[in-house]
C-alpha cells in the first residue's frame, strides 16, 4: 500500500479511537509528511501508529499521542505555543500547522518554539523543520526546556514530550492567564499520567489527569 493511502487508513483509525476529534487536528496530521522526520530506513513505517527510534535513545511520539495532544491543546490560529522536546521536530510542525496554517495571511499566523537538550536532536530537528517548508512558523532552540524558555514567554499553550517528577515552576510562569500546559508526569520507563493543568484568567491553577502514558524521561534542572 502507499504511504498517501495507509495515512488516510490511519486517520481513520484515529477518528475511531478519538484520538482526532476535530476538523484542524485532522488537516494538520494529514499535510505534515511524518516520513520527512524519520530516519531513511524507517519511512516506510511513518503510519504505523507507533513510536519510532529518531537516535540518540530517543523516540518520535506515536501517531496517537501527538493527536491526542493536540486536540487536548485546544489550539488556534495566532496562537504562539512552547514545546518542550523537540526530537524529529514533527510534532511542533503539526501544531504550527493548526496555529499558523498554510492556507491562511501570514498577518494572522502564531509560532512555535521548540527546544531540544540533545544538540545532535537538536540540529536533526531544526533540518527537519526546513525540509518539511516549516522553518518560518517553528523555531528550533538546542537547551535545557525544563526551565521552559523565558525569552518568548508568555505562551498560549506549552507541552512537553517527556516524562517530569512534577510540574516545574517556570512552565507554570511562562503561561498567559487562560493558558493550558499538557505534561506527563511519572518516574522513567514506567507507566506515567499525562496531566492537564489550566491557568485560569485570576492566576488559579487546575490540574486534571488525563489518561496514563509512556514518555521518555525529561532530564535538565526541572527533570529526573
Ligand atoms: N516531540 C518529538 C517529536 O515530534 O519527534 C518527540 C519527543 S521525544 C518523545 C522527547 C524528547 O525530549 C527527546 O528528544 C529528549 O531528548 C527531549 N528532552 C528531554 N529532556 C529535555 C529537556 N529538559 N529539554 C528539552 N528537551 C528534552
Amino acid at each position: 500500500m502507499s504511504l498517501a493511502r495507509e495515512k488516510e487508513r490511519l486517520i481513520h483509525e484515529l477518528k475511531a479511537l478519538g484520538a482526532i476529534r476535530s476538523k484542524p487536528v485532522e488537516e494538520a496530521f494529514r499535510k505534515v509528511p511524518r516520513e520527512l522526520f524519520l530516519p531513511e530506513h524507517l519511512r516506510m513505517y511513518a503510519y504505523l501508529d507507533t513510536p519510532l527510534p529518531i537516535g540518540s535513545g530517543q523516540t518520535i511520539s506515536a501517531p496517537h499521542m501527538v493527536c491526542l495532544m493536540n486536540e487536548e491543546l485546544e489550539l488556534k490560529i495566532g496562537y504562539k505555543v512552547l514545546e518542550v522536546g523537540a526530537g524529529s521536530g514533527y510534532h511542533a510542525c503539526t501544531i504550527a500547522e493548526i496555529v499558523a496554517p498554510s492556507d491562511t495571511e501570514r498577518n494572522l499566523w502564531g509560532h512555535v518554539w521548540t527546544i531540544e537538550i540533545i544538540e545532535d536532536l537538536a540540529n536533526y530537528a531544526r533540518r527537519n523543520v526546513e525540509k518539511a517548508g516549516y522553518g518560518d512558523r517553528v523555531t528550533v532552540i538546542h537547551g535545557d526546556g525544563s526551565k521552559g524558555l523565558a525569552e518568548y514567554a508568555p505562551y498560549d499553550r506549552i507541552l512537553v514530550t517527556a516524562a517530569a517528577p512534577d510540574i516545574p515552576q517556570p512552565l507554570i510562569d511562562q503561561l498567559k492567564p487562560g493558558g493550558i500546559l499538557l505534561i506527563p508526569i511519572g518516574r522513567p520507563y514506567s507507566t506515567q499520567v499525562l496531566v492537564k493543568v489550566e491557568k485560569k484568567m485570576d492566576g488559579r491553577i487546575e490540574r486534571r489527569s488525563l489518561l496514563d502514558v509512556i514518555f521518555v524521561p525529561l532530564r535538565g534542572d526541572y527533570g529526573w
